[in-house]
């Protein structure tokens, strides 16, 4: 199982008691340097660790450092195990229960907030076997609500979580309060979802998503404080800081604090520190960054100056060469990610802060981004999902597009893959003219920090959309790093509909795509010339649109100068799919077949012949030509 897909769950453990239940496990564990637990009783077996003291034991040590546990194990046996450990669903780790065999994936423990549900889906893909899924939201294909935001990098606050959760479990209507973050969660809900997004009676919980704390004076519509109420914080608050020379961590500290409780913002909403470029190795800052996992962006004096704040400083001006440091680096650090907002919202002006007993002084103000700072660097996913049937997906594509926050592909890719897809992903389906579109939303969604998969039917990267994002990717003079890149492939329409007829392309073939499009007639034709007077198995792909009806005309002319005209040929529409047809014909009759943009072409070399309803191409055992 691919370790970019655990990685969220590690350290992860794996533990059998049984050699088939090792079995069961290892294809789990094979990419990765990850061992199986087992008792000391089954010690022979490879890639595998003992355990020496008690199961029980064992588990406790475990259990403080893992983010996720799997057994092969009876349930009743994990229940009593993990028991004791137990805490709160909010820290203790995910837990997941396999059968022997392999068939049923439980999730048993922390579904939502420790990812057992996604780490037991994902388990189940690679399986090929049933995952269990009890929590209530998972029935009505609704993201669940203490998950809402993670994809976002949002942060839970305060609230009655489960009171929510119950709500909307039962079909109750939840009045969402979103002043701040994406909207693109509500983009992909299910049709009678309980959200509603505008004031309306009958409310029976609220949620807010906003970088203030709950009930603070701006909020409108007012919260009811008698409803369940949970509050989820999108990270857009930069932290604008000016401060003396040796100013210490408790100062900015204790100043953050005053002004957040002050102006009643969340400091679980704040998405880093921003200052001027000098103070880059001020010591109180970088600690207080490194103790809250918080970026610190600096900008040039030069950069502060040229923005307009509200209260500029001639002191300051003379001293380091801008009239403004917090607030005009606030400012700065909250327009870089936007690509709309023209303008820096200044929630907080500058505040001056000293703390008695206590060097220095320090400067605070906050400016709101408009779109929040994720925290993760993203990831893309280019994923074949094969000719159409999901059993002609590999586990690993499947994973990849069930694991992803986000999915993108042509319309037709997304209604085929549609039983994998995740309740509360987003989903974008671009038209089929759209590629470039489809490519940079991408780009744009992982840049942003977005887990992305991008789907093409077939493989990705024939004719399909690996290739564009790879290129756009090499035009804005990507690193190469980030965000990162992995390649799923995928079963392409040449395998696809040679396996419908048996095995044409048991020899030398080649590929040509018929449309020219993207790729001048000339090439195309000199390409067709080549194949055909080499003797390769040709597969013609895009060949006859309502538009371009010459070019497999003209093909076919090409492949009768070198190539008998009872050349065996297939001819197969929408491989694996529910419409799908197959023909077997030959070279001279080609033109009478009904021929589209779904369907793939394989013309035989000179050797290729038919029996029954099969193409064989011979490999050559049974001696040359006809054997
Ligand atoms: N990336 C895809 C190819 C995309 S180009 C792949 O690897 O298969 C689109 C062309 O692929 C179509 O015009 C058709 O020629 C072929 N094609 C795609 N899916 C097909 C299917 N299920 N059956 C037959 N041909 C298919």
């Amino acid at each position: 199982m691919q370790k970019l897909l655990l990685a969220e769950f590690s350290p992860l453990a794996f533990i059998a008691a049984t050699p088939s239940g090792v079995k069961t496990l290892q294809p789990l564990c094979e990419d990765n340097s990850l061992n199986i637990w087992i008792p000391e009783s089954l010690r022979e077996i490879s890639g595998t660790q003992v355990y020496s003291t008690p199961l029980k034991n064992h588990i406790a040590n475990l259990w403080e450092t893992h983010h996720a546990f799997v057994f092969c194990l009876a349930t009743g046996a994990v229940v009593r195990l993990i028991a004791p450990l137990l805490q709160h669903k909010s820290i203790d780790p995910a837990v997941v229960v396999i059968d022997e065999e392999g068939r049923y994936v439980i999730s048993l423990c922390s579904g939502h907030q420790g990812g057992g549900d996604r780490l037991a889906r994902l388990i189940a893909l690679q399986l090929g076997a049933t995952p269990i899924l009890t929590g209530a939201a998972n029935v009505s294909g609704l993201p669940p609500v203490d998950l809402l935001g993670m994809p976002f990098g949002w942060r839970r606050g305060e609230g009655n979580w489960t009171g929510v959760s119950a709500v909307v479990a039962s079909s109750g209507k939840v009045h969402v309060i979103q002043d701040a973050g994406s909207t693109l969660w509500q983009n992909n809900l299910p049709d009678g979802h309980p959200f509603e997004f505008e004031e309306s009676t009958n409310v029976q919980a609220q949620i807010f998503i906003t970088p203030h704390t709950f009930g603070h004076k701006h909020c409108t519509p007012t919260p009811s404080p008698l409803l369940p109420t949970v509050t989820w914080h999108p990270r857009v608050l930069w932290v604008g800081i000016g401060c003396e020379r040796g100013t210490s961590r408790l100062v900015i500290e204790t100043a953050i604090q005053e002004v957040f409780r002050e102006h009643q913002l969340a400091e679980a909403a704040i998405a880093g520190i921003a200052t001027i470029d000098i103070k880059a190795d001020e010591v109180g800052l970088l600690e207080l960054c490194r103790e809250r996992n918080l970026p610190l962006k600096t900008f040039a004096g030069d950069v502060l100056k040229s923005v307009s704040v509200p209260n500029p400083s001639s002191v300051v001006q003379k001293e380091v060469g801008t009239p403004s440091v917090a607030e005009a680096a606030g400012l700065c650090a909250s327009l870089e990610l936007s690509h709309t907002q023209e303008e820096g919202k200044l929630v907080v002006p500058k505040q001056i802060f000293r703390l008695p007993g206590e060097v220095g002084a320090v400067t605070v103000a906050v400016a709101q981004a408009e779109k929040e700072y994720i925290g993760r660097s993203g990831k893309i996913l280019l994923v074949g999902i094969g000719p159409g049937q999901l059993s002609q997906m590999t586990p690993a594509a499947q994973m990849a597009v069930s694991g992803a926050d986000a999915v993108i592909g042509y319309g037709l890719y997304i209604d085929l893959i549609a039983p994998i897809l995740r309740p509360g992903q987003i989903v974008e389906a671009l038209p089929i003219t759209q590629e470039r579109q489809r490519a940079q939303r991408a780009i744009e969604l992982a840049e942003w920090g977005l887990n992305v998969a991008v789907v093409s039917s077939g493989d990705c990267g024939i004719y399909g959309m690996a290739g564009l994002v790879l290129e756009e990717l090499q035009n804005k003079n990507w690193d190469g790093k980030t965000p990162s890149i992995e390649v799923l492939p995928g079963i392409t329409a040449l395998q696809a509909a040679a396996a419908r007829v048996g095995t044409p392309l048991m020899h030398d073939f080649c590929a040509i795509s018929l449309s020219d499009l993207l790729t001048p007639w000339e090439i195309i034709e000199k390409r067709l010339q080549a194949a055909a007077m080499a003797d390769f198995v040709t597969a013609l792909y895009n060949p006859r649109s309502q538009t371009r009806t010459q070019q497999l005309v003209i093909a076919r002319d090409i492949f009768l100068k070198y190539r008998d005209i009872n050349t065996p040929v297939a001819v197969v529409r929408s491989a694996y799919r529910e419409d799908e047809q197959v023909m077997i014909t030959t070279l001279e009759k080609l033109l009478d077949a009904p021929v589209d943009m779904l369907t793939t072409v394989l013309i035989g070399n000179q050797s290729t012949r038919t029996h029954g309803n099969w193409i064989i191409t011979p490999r050559g055992y049974l001696g040359r030509g006809n054997g």
